[in-house]
């Protein structure tokens, strides 16, 4: 299965990620990020459909999926 993997200090704190997700995997951390910002975490992985949508909607790039080993990145900015 795949694996969704969110950089911390990338997020923004945005939930449009948690929105997005059609499976509910995506949550909000109680953490902040060396920006000040909550973050958004994994919170239900075997939900996950591996269907991208929340890589593609993050705005930060913050979300990658390792599939096999691979990291993918969707964008690179
Ligand atoms: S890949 Fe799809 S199902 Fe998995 S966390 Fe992202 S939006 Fe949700
Ligand atoms: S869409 Fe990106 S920036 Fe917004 S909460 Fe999700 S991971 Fe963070």
């Amino acid at each position: 299965m795949p694996k969704i993997v969110i950089d911390p200090e990338r997020c923004k704190g945005c939930e449009l990620c948690v929105k997005a997700c059609p499976q509910a995997v995506l949550g909000m951390g109680k953490d902040l990020n060396s920006r000040g910002y909550f973050y958004a975490k994994v919170a239900e992985p075997r939900r996950c459909i591996g269907c991208r949508v929340c890589c593609v909607t993050c705005p930060d790039v913050a979300i990658r999926m390792l599939v096999h080993g691979t990291m993918i990145h969707y964008f690179r900015y």
